[in-house]
């Protein structure tokens, strides 16, 4: 996961939301990646990654695999 953000940092996203986004649709999207499956692994229960560029506002999420450490965006 280091690695996830520390490629991020470097486009210049941290972890976290836009101001704007509601907290209701985060709460949906790390549901979905707890249930969701690894595509590389097929490890059960990913981690719900998301980045903002707090200059921008632009917004990215990334479903993270604990097992094998694999990174997809959604
Ligand atoms: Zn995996």
């Amino acid at each position: 996961m280091k690695d996830l953000i520390a490629k991020m940092a470097r486009e210049g996203y941290e972890p976290g939301f836009p101001d704007s986004m509601e907290t209701a649709n985060h709460a949906i999207d790390a549901e979905l990646c707890t249930n969701s499956i690894c595509e590389n692994c097929n490890h059960v229960g990913l981690i719900y990654m998301p980045f903002v560029d707090q200059t921008s506002q632009d917004f990215r999420a990334f479903s993270f695999c604990p097992e094998c450490g694999n990174a997809e965006e959604l």
